[in-house]
């Protein structure tokens, strides 16, 4: 039976959520029985925490849920082949499996990931590879993971995406499904911008958009998300708040989330008969010494060179302890064919000789050395049977094995030096944090935990494992998981005010059925697309043609309302038999014959004051410019540096507010603008003139921003209000562009004329 079919039958059975979940490997493990390849799951931190997570949720609304993983199952096989084991992965192993080719497995992961991505965003920028062939194959595999997800995803499945294999596939997967729910989770350092702009400029983007197509962005550490909302806005030129953005009408947010492990089990494990037995054989054997442990994955992240100069500085600053302690040095082989791989093994090599050389003897060996992979079990007992863990990354995204050797110490002794590179370190505070490249330091920090006092061990151990079992990894599942739900509802929300087939069918009913009708219209942002050049943001001619029909009908009085000024309003609309209001309410023109006048009378005395201080933000940075208005100074940036540019503008009115304490004016900030403008001069004061003057049955204003607000604020209960875009708003609709606000005066204008 095909694949496909097997999920279809399957999904009828899902009462509440599937959630898929996409990365590069499966946790599977290939077995030969009887001559034939088979496979059994492996169960690995994500695995096991996702299990113990769906199993927690028993009992809640989300009862049983169930995932099913999507990834590369470790071979290439044949065409025929791949048949029989898709089948068979989907009944037995809630896995569906992603087949490569040798060639793209060459260029995609040991080329890009592991040659350009590894290294970059662990700050070995002198290690990167950049080569467009790489990137190819990075986008070819993306695209297959995207096709394997789209051959079993349901509209109502939950994708969440890990690592940074997969970086494009959260907007593959929006622009083949628009709605999909999808988070994405980053296992490495996301890294500083002037190390992700070392990536090609087109690759950064497609990077960065390839993000944010997921709706929630995770990362181990408040700083990596934070580099990250950086890279997006240097790159992308997209403003954040609080780490949220509105893209393309979406809500996207980027957030922290520290991956714990799975403590119950290291906890438990680790008391187990079959350990506690396994552990007492293997202190036998270690005999009387102190231990200290480093395991770790064959990586020049890990900083195991390093560690050994640390260890051997030790031995040297402190003879006393020269035949009482060893170091159990195990490294597991990792990316073999890596040429700086190889090249690190034969330091490490070279180093354990020299250091075992230098000072042991016959019957003392100062570093025990293994080259091989430890399994789960007898690594906890390892953890058990050492009484130092030496973690000390360069550079790590999180560092498990730091927390799985806080978590077996059942007895609570037992002492964690930890480098302050890993995003463990965050978290793992009474570790005694060591700088990895500081070998003196490194040298020290032994000495301090081979000196330890047991009641300190306990204590510090105590508050480290309180957290790490309140902060596991179903705890950061869940987390997640509830985030990324969150997020749907809100959008859900949104979505039920915005329904435009619910707002336009009253809306035009009651147009019908009204004698005079007030039309209030903002111009950027709700009748035309912002622009880098304001002045580039002219009318269409669909916009000219909808207000002329609008217009035409006697019934109605049309109010454009714009923070823009009279000449470029009068330039762009003059013709028309509507009423101008220009610089958001200073100015307005009634009607097409008249001249414009002043709402207030302007008291401009204050400008002279305001002007330099906007003048001096203008020279400070470049891009940025003073519009001088009648009644208002504005300071504008949109084509100024992004970052620069969002982080003067809040200083700017700061001083402003500051400044103008005894001026009566306001300050406002506004889209990549700062205004300063006289008081009382607003759309509201604007709109209530119209108001008073045409006693309207019918009252309808569209606005973008907060200055269409000070507008929404005043109009009577009956008015159909609507904000364009996604925020916060007094107003009682929303609509998600101008298109949509064009369609709704089209019908509007149609409407009218048709009665
Ligand atoms: N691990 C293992 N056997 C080994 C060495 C490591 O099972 O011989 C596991 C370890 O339990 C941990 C993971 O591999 O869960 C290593 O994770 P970490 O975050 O420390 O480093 P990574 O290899 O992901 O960079």
């Amino acid at each position: 039976m095909p694949a496909e079919k097997l999920y279809a039958i399957k999904s009828e059975t899902i009462k509440i959520m599937r959630l898929l979940v996409v990365s590069n490997r499966l946790p599977v493990t290939g077995v030969e029985r009887n001559g034939k390849l088979q496979f059994q799951k492996s169960v690995g931190g994500l695995v096991s925490g996702l299990s113990a997570y769906l199993d927690s949720l028993k009992g809640s609304p989300l009862a049983n849920s169930e995932y099913v993983w999507v990834g590369w199952p470790g071979i290439t096989v044949s065409d025929r082949e791949k048949e029989r084991l898709k089948a068979d992965f989907v009944t037995r192993l809630q896995a569906y499996p992603v087949f490569l080719s040798e060639r793209d497995m060459g260029a995609f992961y040991l080329g890009f990931c592991n040659k350009t991505i590894w290294p970059l965003f662990h700050y070995f920028p002198d290690r990167a590879t950049f080569d467009e062939d790489y990137w190819k194959s990075y986008v070819r595999v993306n695209e297959t993971f995207r096709n394997a997800v789209l051959e079993i995803i349901q509209p109502e499945d939950v994708v969440w995406v890990h690592d940074y294999h997969l970086m494009l596939l959260p907007k593959l997967l929006r622009e083949a499904m628009p709605d999909i729910l999808t988070g994405f989770f980053l296992h490495i350092p996301f890294p500083s911008f002037e190390l992700f702009r070392l990536l090609a400029r087109k690759w950064s983007r497609e990077i960065l958009e390839g993000l944010l197509g997921a709706n929630l962005i995770g990362f181990h550490t408040h700083e990596y998300t934070q580099y990250f909302l950086r890279c997006v806005l240097r790159i992308l030129g997209h403003e954040h708040d609080m780490g949220r953005f509105v893209i393309n009408q979406r809500f996207v947010k980027a957030e922290t989330f520290p991956m714990g492990i799975d403590f119950q089990r290291f906890h438990h494990t680790a008391l187990s008969p079959e350990i506690q037995k396994e552990t007492a054989q293997l202190k036998k054997s270690l005999g009387d010494f102190n231990v200290i442990l480093s395991i770790d994955r064959l990586d020049y992240t890990k900083g195991v060179v390093q560690r050994l100069r640390g260890y051997e500085a030790f031995l040297r600053q402190n003879p006393h302890w020269h035949g009482r302690v060893i170091l159990a040095l195990v490294v597991v082989p990792s990316r073999i064919g890596v040429e700086h791989y190889q090249q690190m093994k034969r330091q490490i090599d070279e180093l354990v000789g020299k250091i075992n050389g230098t000072f042991g003897n016959l019957k003392w060996t100062p570093i025990l050395y293994q080259y091989k992979f430890v399994p789960i079990e007898p690594l906890i007992a390892l953890y058990r049977a050492c009484d130092v863990a030496l973690v000390t990354p360069l550079r790590d995204g999180m560092n498990l094995i730091a927390k799985e050797y806080v978590a077996s110490r059942t007895d609570q002794t037992g002492v964690l030096i930890l480098s302050e590179m890993a995003g463990a370190a965050k978290e793992l505070r009474e570790a005694i944090l060591i700088n990895p490249t500081d070998i003196e330091e490194i040298a020290e920090a032994l000495k301090e935990a081979l000196e330890m006092e047991r009641e300190e061990q306990i204590r510090r151990n105590q508050a480290m494992q309180a957290r790490l079992r309140r902060c596991d990894v179903v705890r950061w599942a869940d987390d997640f998981i509830r985030d990324l739900l969150s997020l749907r509802e809100e959008r859900r929300g949104w979505e039920a005010k915005a329904s435009s087939p619910s707002l336009q069918e009253p809306l035009l009913h009651s147009a019908r059925t009204a004698e005079r009708r007030l039309l209030f219209l903002d111009y950027d942002g709700t009748l035309a697309e912002f622009e880098g050049d304001p002045q580039k943001a002219k009318p269409s001619a669909q916009l000219l043609s909808i207000l002329q029909s609008l217009a035409s009908d006697l019934r109605n009085d049309v109010v454009l309302i714009s923070g823009r000024d009279k000449a470029t309003l009068h330039r762009w609309f003059g013709t028309l038999s509507i009423a101008l209001v220009a610089e958001h309410g200073a100015w307005i023109k009634e009607q097409k014959d008249m001249q414009w006048r002043m709402l207030a009378p302007s008291a401009n005395d204050w400008k002279p004051k305001i002007l330099p201080l906007l003048e001096f933000y203008a020279d400070r940075l470049p891009g940025s410019w003073v519009e001088q208005k009648d009644c208002s100074l504005v300071w504008h940036y949109r084509k100024a540096d992004p970052e620069q540019g969002s982080a003067w503008a809040k200083e700017l009115v700061d001083e402003l507010v500051n400044f103008t304490a005894n001026i009566d004016v306001h300050v406002l900030q506004g889209s990549k603008v700062v205004e300063v403008r006289q008081a009382g001069v607003n759309k509201g004061t604007a709109g209530m003139h119209f108001l008073t003057q045409k006693r309207p049955d019918f009252v309808l204003a569209i606005g973008d921003d907060s200055t269409d607000e000070d507008l929404f604020r005043i109009l009577p209960q009956t008015a159909y209000s609507i904000r364009v875009g996604m925020s916060q708003s007094h107003a009682k609709f929303t609509l998600p562009d101008h298109r949509e606000v064009l369609r709704l005066l089209d019908a509007l204008a149609q409407a009218g004329h048709n009665l």
